[in-house]
């Protein structure tokens, strides 16, 4: 009987310290201790490259580190790569937004998780490594996710980013999902600033000033920048617009990877 209970014991000795082997084997390598600050952070989706990078000198005068989210990386030319190099050693970071675009949904449906990671994640992860780039958060293309595909997709990603609009009625003040506080969550939602989002600089001084007072970081995006006043564009004067907002809110630039190692 004694002897049953000294295996008992040994046999949980054992396997909370394997356990515990494991849990440090697979204990990521960053720490989510950024302290809490007012930040805002900005990046683009799809493939505007020479349009991004046009704008470098902006972004350099109100010291703005913007993340761009490529899609296709595997259709960049020689020049867009060059050009993106310029802007990661401006400090902008260069992250993915998928292979093909896929909306994650839709395919999951008919192919299943895992024929997703092995057609829209790893192809993409590989391709950008391929051009010297090592993608470490995530757009979703259409802003669609679920929990599912996010706890898979937290394996290759340190952060994720899904995307909210504009509530006609509502202050974008009030979407606290566009907020990040600094929690360790692996997941945030941008808001659309693009001209056709109906988001004014009124709604983000709101946005800002909460951001501000509560110290946490607010999240926006958008996808060309251009004089294009009604597609998924932003124009030059309105991004100047937002940067002397976040300026005068006293608000820190921060790329997505800056929010979370
Ligand atoms: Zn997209």
């Amino acid at each position: 009987m004694r002897i049953h209970i000294l295996w008992a014991i040994l046999a949980l000795i054992v396997a909370t310290v394997s356990g515990l082997t494991v849990y440090s084997l697979l204990k990521p390598t960053y720490t989510y201790n950024r302290p809490a600050q007012p930040a805002f952070v900005i990046s683009f989706d799809d493939k505007y490259v020479s349009e991004w990078h046009a704008q470098r000198e902006l972004f350099k005068r109100y010291k703005v580190k913007a993340t761009f989210f490529i899609t296709m990386p595997q259709q960049l030319s020689q020049s867009e790569i060059e050009m993106l190099q310029e802007l990661a050693a401006d400090g902008h970071e260069i992250a993915s937004h998928g292979y093909l675009h896929e909306n994650s949904s839709k395919f999951i449906k008919e192919h299943g998780i895992a024929t997703y990671v092995a057609h829209e994640i790893t192809p993409a992860i590989q391709a950008m490594q391929v051009i010297g780039f090592s993608p470490s958060t995530f757009a979703y293309p259409y802003g669609v996710r679920s929990l599912k595909l996010d706890q898979e997709l937290t394996k290759y990603f340190h952060l994720l980013r899904g995307d909210s609009w504009k509530v006609t009625g509502k202050g974008i003040e009030e979407q606290d999902r566009i907020f990040y506080k600094y929690d360790g969550s692996r997941l945030v939602h941008g808001l659309g600033i693009d001209n056709n989002s109906g988001v004014t600089l009124q709604d983000m001084e709101a946005g800002f000033k909460r951001a501000y007072h509560n110290k946490e970081a607010i999240i926006i995006y958008a996808h060309n920048i251009s004089e294009d006043t009604t597609g998924y564009s932003i124009s030059p004067q309105t991004l100047e617009a937002v940067f002397q907002l976040a300026q005068k809110h006293k608000l820190s630039s921060l790329t997505f990877r800056e929010l979370v190692l």
